[in-house]
């Protein structure tokens, strides 16, 4: 029976690798004492590769192809779910015993090591629709079982939103209801829009915010960044509160401190 815990992210092309590099290296940054786990796909470039094994303990390639059950099979004749696939092979990881799937698209603030204390399948609510659980953070347990059961359940329904959400909301279909230990507090999913829907919300209790996600179309890596203008106009002078997440998540790009701990 496997023991260790791990941090596990995903990748499918160089810009999302970007986006990995700063999962994990927020992670050392807070000194997390569980291992680093990065899954890329084939597609990533070699040298986005060897960029990842500086700062993840495993870079693990999947490859849809390689599959050939049934359910994969299934599967692969949905192109739409290619990506949610990727992302359902984490439930492979089995030399793990316990898991916390972080999208690329997250920063981390602070330790959050704690999280590995909650049960599968445990995630935040989606800002969108809150009794769904958004799935860029969530904590599982790898398994063989698991995955081949989640993967026949992608290939008969398909996926409502068509990405990983849908499925592991349609899979772990009682969530909302059954076990209120498995809903995360939201401050680790903090997402842009509800702090533009609920500000006041946001101004109280920004500050507690444990893991951040630049959920939709525009992610951090597609904003040019400046470093001389971060400490001037642009960044201070925003009314927008959240661009300070961004200003923070190319610091942490750029960082090169904490990866000798590894
Ligand atoms: N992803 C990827 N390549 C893609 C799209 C997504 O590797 O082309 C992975 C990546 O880990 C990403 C996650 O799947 O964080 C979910 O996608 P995304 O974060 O873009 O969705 P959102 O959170 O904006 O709904
Ligand atoms: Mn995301």
């Amino acid at each position: 029976m496997a023991e260790a815990q791990a941090f596990v992210t995903l990748a499918t092309t160089d810009a999302y690798s970007m986006g990995c590099i700063v999962v994990g290296k927020s992670l050392r940054r807070h000194e997390t004492s569980r291992k680093l786990v990065v899954m890329v796909s084939p597609s990533v470039s070699r040298a986005a590769r060897l960029a990842l094994e500086d700062v993840f303990d495993e870079v693990v390639v999947v490859d849809v192809l390689d599959s050939r059950d049934k359910a994969h099979l299934t599967l692969l004749r949905r192109p739409e779910l290619g990506v949610t696939f990727t992302k359902l092979h984490c439930w492979t990881l089995t030399q793990y015993s316990k898991c916390v799937f972080l999208d690329a698209d997250t920063l981390v603030l602070c330790n959050v090591d704690e999280l590995f204390e909650y049960e599968e399948l445990s995630a935040a609510p989606d800002p969108g629709w809150p009794d769904c659980f958004n799935s860029g953070v969530f904590v599982f347990r790898p398994s063989l079982n698991t995955h081949n059961q989640i993967l026949e359940h992608a290939a008969q329904y398909g996926s409502f939103d068509g990405g990983d959400q849908g499925v592991l909301n349609t899979f772990f279909s009682d969530w909302a209801v059954k076990d209120i230990r498995k809903h995360l507090p939201f401050v680790y999913n903090l997402t842009a829009g509800a702090v533009y829907t609920y500000l006041p919300a946001f101004q109280q209790y920004g500050h507690h915010a444990k893991i951040v996600h630049f959920l939709g179309g525009t992610k951090p890596w597609h904003l040019s960044y400046d470093p001389q203008a971060a400490n001037e106009s642009s960044f201070r002078h925003s009314s927008d509160n959240f661009e300070q997440f961004i200003n923070l998540w190319w610091v942490e790009y750029y960082s090169k401190r904490h990866l000798d701990v590894k």
